[in-house]
């Protein structure tokens, strides 16, 4: 079953991720994949299929930036990504080097990667399960991330819109900018629910 997905399996692919990131991240990831696959349980996801996208969330974090963007504009061609950083790139990116590099099509998989820092327009199952696992692993510490993991255990369109709504808020408290698409994004959750 583990070669459903992808060309590899989870082992193989555990040992290249080491390499490619940093060790604290490499936990965060595991912890990451532990309660994306509590989330599949409860809500009935595919769990090899979450298990691949938690895996693989963060791969692109650590690459060299301008690597990350080449990579990140093959996945987005249309989205303008010049003046974007590291915290946007990596998640288009980690999608494409799954597309290039271990064979994965399923779009369910690509776009919860791509997605998992800024959300996605019309996110699935297992879109919603990574960008709450990824919020709420057991590492993180944040205020308000017991209201994440409460709302996740019933509700997980609403536990997906107070990431969204937490994050924005904060960027806009520090007076960061906006990356166009999260706006794009937000604004469609608005008016055609998530
Ligand atoms: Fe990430
Ligand atoms: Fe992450």
């Amino acid at each position: 079953a583990d070669m459903t997905y992808w060309n590899t399996n989870r082992q193989a692919f555990l040992e290249d991720l080491a390499q490619r990131i940093k060790p604290k991240r490499y936990q965060h990831v595991l912890r990451v994949e532990q309660t994306a696959i509590e989330l599949a349980e409860r809500y009935g996801a595919d769990a090899e299929a979450v298990s691949i996208a938690a895996l693989a969330h963060d791969y692109a974090k650590d690459l060299d930036v301008e690597q990350a963007r080449v990579l990140a504009q093959t996945f987005w061609p249309q989205v303008d990504l010049s003046q974007e950083g590291s915290n946007i790139l990596h998640g288009p990116a980690a999608a494409q080097i799954l597309l290039d590099r271990y064979g994965v099509t399923d779009r369910r998989i690509l776009e919860a990667v791509a997605g998992h820092t800024v959300g996605w327009y019309q996110f699935d199952l297992i879109g919603k399960i990574l960008y709450l696992a990824d919020y709420m692993e057991p590492g993180r510490d944040f205020p308000g991330v017991e209201v994440a993991r409460e709302l996740a255990a019933t509700d997980l369109n609403a536990a997906c819109w107070y990431k969204m709504k937490r994050t924005l808020t904060y960027l806009i408290e520090k007076e960061k900018t906006l990356f166009d698409g999260a706006v794009e994004i937000y604004n469609r959750w608005c008016q055609e629910g998530i």
